[in-house]
């Protein structure tokens, strides 16, 4: 009888502990076995699951390979071989902690590396637990093949612990999606028991590397965006107010060939869409940013990942101004399609515009009750739907929010003048059902919603005077008086100077009543009280909320109330002047949320309704 060896047992089971962490679940092992692959600089990676990878995850590239005596270093624990310089660090930590993973993913599972560097004989070692159990010469082509089967075999608890086999497959979906966003020059094929989940023809074509990865209709509504400065430079393609998703995990952005997460960075590419689609909704992004590495600080902790970079303000400042430029500049008119109209099969959860068309909604039904469902008022929602394996933990993102950059104010649009605008083409119909324009287009049909398309126009409006410094006001010749309650006129009496920047000048009138003498010039007429009493609540009861994310929310709130109902009869001379309006907007595409204000109906559509054409 032989002593047990120590060292031996305690290894494994130190392998067993970091397992547990780093080794979650069948995501974690392909995103290690990928990663490598792509070190490997392979051109062609083949991901093949079976049951999801629960029970066997095999990657295959033809990248180049190691001999008999490099495979073991590798799967060595600590094989960091991969930092070499301190650039490195970059691309390690946003990889993971690099070299633990894959002797954690041999300590539970049956694993079998092949590698080949000359395309002839090639040589695998399998293992059991961490265990050799065998190792030989093997035919195969340049490339390193990792078959990890029975994962957790020897680790029932966490076994247990794993999803059914579609969220796994989902989390690995995710996974090899941004993946390959990441890398549009390498091809990947993911394949779950014997069926392609996923491809992409790694063509460095970005347009169809989003197409294969988001469908048809994102790729046929993407626009592309680049600029750079002395420091950074970015590119990529974003959707249309026509396409969007109810999270933030479409918005892509890649350093540098890695796909990293960075809510700062994020919310500069949402901040482009502010009033073009509705809040709490968000585009489908690819953004690219290529610096120098050192322009990147990455803070890397046991459980954290902060990335800073250098002259962070004026890199979002970038993003946000040139997507929203390019939005700005496209002709954002909502194109109602064949499949809008026949409603029966779609989600609703993917266009919204179906469910606006198919409810049989009651006939007076309140345009605020609509807008509700449009501007729930979230913005400081920040919980992040990232899958869990990620390396960040989602509190920190909350730690990092930072709504006090005016995004807004900074965004300098130019109303780009189109050769010919839509609105110069349209000739007026008449109205429908009380609520809708119809105009000839000359080609096509146009429906104007009165409601919505008033409404942009007053928002900008409204909005343009709250960013005024100070703004005009005329004295009323009855002054106002308006109630509030005892808690309430402290607050009010505190943002004296705040309300008479807007050009509301008030004094107390003992008690729980103020009285307004002066008021601003752009306040519509027999709205007075209603406006001024609006204003006010918002300001002090909104003191948490960033200024510029308070005021956007009362310029859309005003202008709803003041926008012309549905159901309302309109004079040809108001239709008039208000498409004369519309067209002036700096975006007369939508309503301020997210609404369309436009909607196009092609001669092809109605002939293909009449069975003109087939
Ligand atoms: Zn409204
Ligand atoms: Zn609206």
């Amino acid at each position: 009888m032989s002593l047990p060896t120590i060292n031996e047992l305690s290894k494994e089971i130190a392998n067993l502990i970091s397992a547990g962490e780093v080794v979650e679940r069948p995501a974690s092992v392909v995103k290690e076995l990928v990663e490598n692959a792509i070190d490997a600089e392979s051109s062609n990676i083949r991901i093949e699951l079976l049951n999801s990878g629960i029970k066997k995850i095999t990657v295959l590239d033809n990248g180049f390979g190691m001999t008999k005596d490099q495979i073991p270093v590798a799967i060595k624990p600590h094989a960091t071989s991969k930092i070499k310089t301190s650039s490195d660090l970059f691309n390690i930590a946003t990889l993971g902690f690099r070299g633990e993973a894959l002797p954690s993913i041999q300590s539970v599972s049956k694993m079998r590396i092949s590698s080949c560097t000359d395309g002839v004989n090639g040589y695998f070692y399998q293992y059991k637990s961490s265990e050799l159990i065998d190792e030989g010469i093997t035919p195969m082509p340049i490339g390193t093949k990792v078959e990890v089967e029975n994962l957790f075999f020897n680790t029932p608890a966490r076994l247990k612990h794993l999803s059914t086999e579609s969220v796994e497959l989902s989390h690995i979906t995710t996974l090899i999606n941004r993946i390959a966003l990441a890398n549009p020059n390498i091809s990947f094929t993911l394949i779950n028991n014997n069926k392609v989940v996923y491809q992409t023809d790694g063509t460095n074509n970005l347009i169809s590397l989003m197409g294969q990865t988001y469908g048809l209709d994102v790729a046929k509504n993407l626009i592309k965006f680049e600029n750079k400065n002395d420091l950074y430079h970015i590119n990529g393609y974003t959707t249309t107010n026509n396409v969007y998703r109810s999270n933030k995990n479409y918005i892509n952005i890649v350093i540098n060939n890695r796909i990293i997460r960075n809510l700062n960075i994020l919310f500069a590419v949402t901040d482009a869409y502010k009033s073009i689609i509705p809040v709490g909704k968000y585009p489908i992004t690819l953004l690219e940013i290529k610096c120098d590495p050192s322009l990147i600080d990455v803070n890397v902790h046991p459980t954290k990942l902060e990335i800073r970079f250098t002259d962070e303000l004026i890199l979002r400042e970038m993003i946000t101004s040139t997507i929203g430029k390019c939005l700005y500049q496209t002709s954002l008119v909502y194109e109602a399609k064949e499949k809008d109209i026949k409603i029966e099969t779609h989600d609703q959860l993917e266009n919204p515009y179906v469910t606006l068309i198919k409810e049989d909604e009651p006939k007076n039904i309140k345009e605020e009750s609509i807008e509700t469902l449009w501007d729930e008022f979230d913005e400081d929602n920040t919980d992040l739907d990232f899958d869990d394996f990620d390396d960040e933990d989602d509190d920190k993102d909350d730690d990092d929010l930072d709504f006090t950059i005016d995004a807004e104010a900074k965004v300098e649009v130019q109303k780009v003048e189109f050769e010919e605008s839509i609105f110069d083409t349209l000739t007026y119909i008449g109205q429908y059902h009380k609520t809708y324009l119809l105009f000839d287009g000359g080609n096509d049909l146009y429906l104007v919603d009165q409601h919505a398309a008033m409404e942009r126009c007053m928002y900008e409006k409204i909005r343009d005077s709250f960013k005024q410094e100070s703004n005009k006001s005329i004295e009323l010749l009855i002054p106002i008086k308006l109630e509030f309650s005892v808690s309430e006129i402290p607050l009010i009496n505190e943002k004296e100077q705040e309300i008479s920047k807007l050009g509301i000048k008030f004094e107390p009138f003992g008690g729980t009543t103020i009285i307004i003498r002066e008021i601003p010039l752009w306040i519509p007429k027999n709205f007075e009280i209603e406006f001024i009493s609006d204003i006010i609540n918002h300001l002090i009861n909104n003191q948490n909320v960033s200024k510029s994310i308070m005021y956007e929310s009362l310029a859309k709130k005003l202008s709803c109330k003041k926008s012309i109902k549905a159901n309302t009869f309109i004079l040809d001379s108001e239709v008039k002047e208000l498409i004369n309006n519309l067209k002036k907007c700096e975006m007369p595409y939508t309503c301020p949320h997210g609404r369309p204000t436009l909607v196009k109906i092609s001669t092809y559509e109605i002939e293909k309704m009449f069975k003109r054409v087939i």
